[in-house]
């Protein structure tokens, strides 16, 4: 614990938080040393994020490996139509900084899976859930197990929304509460629509989990699941137990191994396709483009590389190697034209 007193400027900043009736000075400096993690900047993490830098939060990590297109920005309230085409970690950074001084902020323009969720998320106190895919969620909730980190897990599609908070060694986990469910194709938002104001509701939600975490107390939904109807407005709160057979929190069960040490292509709610290297490593854009067919098209910022081919397909390449591949029908085909640009 850090110096306990506020500035004064901090005293003015936080005064309402302040002024509520279980918000002391110290519990205002606990949510201030807090490092939470966000994982994905989009319709969830929007709201997410800037609630959390509004109120304080002192270190805010953003994993997303999505680029801004416009039909997001419906939605996600964080970005701009100049957004377009940058990566959505580095540009809620950018657009969220001036908000709040007092907050330090980490993007990671990466995928997150089995076999890098616990290094991604390691040295967080609370993660807070921004996802739209159920692997991505389990890569999560095997890490969050695995570190001993709360886990604020949120879903939302259409008009509906589930909320539950898992803490490691004291409820279940989000194994425990799904069981075998995948992802499906059918129930995306992009074939059945999502409404902003769910999204700012189970955000709300989220970040207030948070706060309770962050300042020692119970946070409501431990052992709890909520499930909102927003077109209907029913709130519905049941409580949920571990599976004292869970293959992820139970102590009685080994561990499965992490998997994917290889190329990951997910497809984007946009249609566009990610790519995912197995390993991350720096990737030098200005040799990248220097070795292009004269016929690509190039941009070079110092947070992505954007390539447009002859043939009209674009591939924005992320600092650590991750990429989002436009205008391909087939992961094999994004995959492919990645590789050739990567020579990989
Ligand atoms: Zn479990």
């Amino acid at each position: 614990m850090i110096n306990l007193v506020l500035t004064s400027d901090q005293r003015t900043r936080y005064s309402r938080m302040l002024a509520l009736p279980n918000v002391d000075e110290q519990a205002m400096k606990s949510i201030l040393d807090t490092h939470v993690t966000v994982v994905g900047a989009g319709g969830l993490g929007s709201p997410i994020l800037r609630l959390l830098t509004a109120i304080g939060f002192g270190t805010i990590r953003v994993i997303d490996h999505d680029i801004v297109d416009l039909s997001n920005l419906q939605r996600q309230t964080i970005y701009n139509t100049d957004d377009i085409g940058t990566p959505k970690a580095e540009t809620a950074v950018s657009n969220l900084a001036p908000m709040n001084p007092d907050v330090v902020f980490e993007p990671y323009s990466v995928t997150i899976r089995e076999d890098n969720a616990s290094d991604l998320l390691g040295g967080t106190d609370i993660i807070l859930d921004g996802l739209d895919s159920i692997k991505a969620r389990r890569a999560v909730n095997r890490a969050s197990q695995e570190l001993h980190i709360p886990y604020v897990y949120a879903g939302a599609i259409q008009h509906y929304a589930n909320i539950s908070t898992f803490i490691p060694g004291e409820t279940g986990c989000l194994h425990c509460l799904l069981g075998d469910t995948q992802d499906t194709s059918e129930m995306t938002c992009e074939n059945v629509g999502v409404t902003p104001t769910i999204l700012s509701l189970a955000a709300s939600i989220e970040v207030q989990e948070a706060i309770m975490i962050s300042t020692q107390k119970e946070p409501s939904l431990a052992n709890h699941l909520l499930h909102m109807d927003i077109n209907q407005l029913s709130f519905d709160r049941f409580a949920i137990h571990r599976n004292e057979d869970c293959p992820v929190c139970s102590k009685k069960l080994s561990k499965e191994p992490a998997e994917e040490d290889d190329f990951m292509v997910t497809i984007l709610c946009t249609g566009s396709f990610s790519i995912s290297p197995p390993t991350r490593r720096k990737i030098d854009f200005n040799a990248v483009a220097k070795k292009l067919p004269a016929a690509y098209k190039s941009v070079v910022t110092e947070a992505f590389l954007k390539i447009i081919k002859d043939d009209g397909i674009t591939i924005t390449l992320l600092p650590k190697g991750n990429a989002v591949v436009e205008g391909v029908t087939s992961a094999k085909q994004a995959l492919h034209d990645y590789k050739q640009i990567l020579d990989v």
